[in-house]
């Protein structure tokens, strides 16, 4: 089954409301119209509603970093599912590894949000990825395996073809350290064969769009997007500047 490929721009904690409208702006006047891949613009939650404004579009979707997974209440400084949905965002990251390790993120919380993210109809980008000690141990399926089984536990079926996967090893975010594509494709394969087992039904583990993250740049992405398991990318520090970005969603 042919998946269309989603390119996302994680932005992090970067672009004042002004840069990341221009920044928008000026990319989907150079970006001719697509028909196999789709571009999600992930900016920090200031600079949401400003840039779903000035996404025009219908390749374009806006998404958000992180959301709590209550839907409202007494929880100072969270943003809920369905203000993020109110605001425009289509997806939203889960389990980021920053979030994991800066923010103390457990699979616990990381399945809650998952939770709260489809009750609210959003799609979630699901973030599983091993430490370069639990590589250098041989642990890399075991740490994503439980990654996978405890973020979407309890999904049915029916949700789980909702949900995105990005697969983001976190000694390659950040860090220039790209995965090779054949270490990449590796982990893609096995996240499918996981989901497969998880959902115990074939063609929602075919149809699943599993992303690669971790250093992508103009010169690595040709080679990366050439791997069958391989369904688009979650792009942080070269999804800073349009040049770099509009060369990543053109990928050949
Ligand atoms: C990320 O933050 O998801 C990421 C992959 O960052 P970078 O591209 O900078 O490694």
């Amino acid at each position: 089954m042919a998946r269309k490929s989603l390119v996302a721009a994680n932005w992090k904690m970067h672009k004042t409301i002004s840069e990341a409208v221009k920044f928008v702006e000026e990319l989907q006047k150079l970006v001719e119209s697509l028909d196999d891949r789709e571009v999600l613009i992930v900016p920090p939650f200031t600079a949401l509603h400003a840039v779903g404004n000035a996404l025009n579009r219908g390749d374009f979707f806006l998404g958000a970093q992180n959301c709590f997974w209550e839907e409202k209440g007494a929880y100072t400084g969270e943003i809920s599912p369905v203000m993020l949905k109110d605001v425009g965002c289509s997806y939203v990251l889960v389990g980021h590894s920053e979030r994991r390790n800066i923010f103390g993120e457990t699979d616990e919380m990381i399945s809650k949000k998952v939770k709260a993210l489809l009750r609210a109809g959003l799609s979630p980008v699901l973030c599983v990825g091993e430490k370069l000690e639990e590589r250098e141990a041989g642990q890399t399926f075991q740490v994503v395996e439980r990654q996978l089984k405890e973020g979407l536990l309890d999904i049915d079926v029916q949700s789980l073809a909702k949900i995105v996967i990005a697969y983001e090893p976190v000694w390659a975010i950040g860090t220039g350290k790209t995965a090779s594509p054949a270490q990449a494709q590796e982990v893609h394969t096995f996240i499918r064969s996981t989901i497969e087992k998880i959902s115990g039904d074939k063609s929602v583990a075919e149809g699943l769009r599993i992303l690669y993250g971790g250093s992508v740049k103009p010169d690595n992405v040709d080679e990366l997007m050439k791997e069958p398991d391989i369904d688009g990318l979650l792009v942080g520090g070269a999804s800073l500047e349009v040049s770099s970005f509009k060369r990543i969603i053109e990928y050949r």
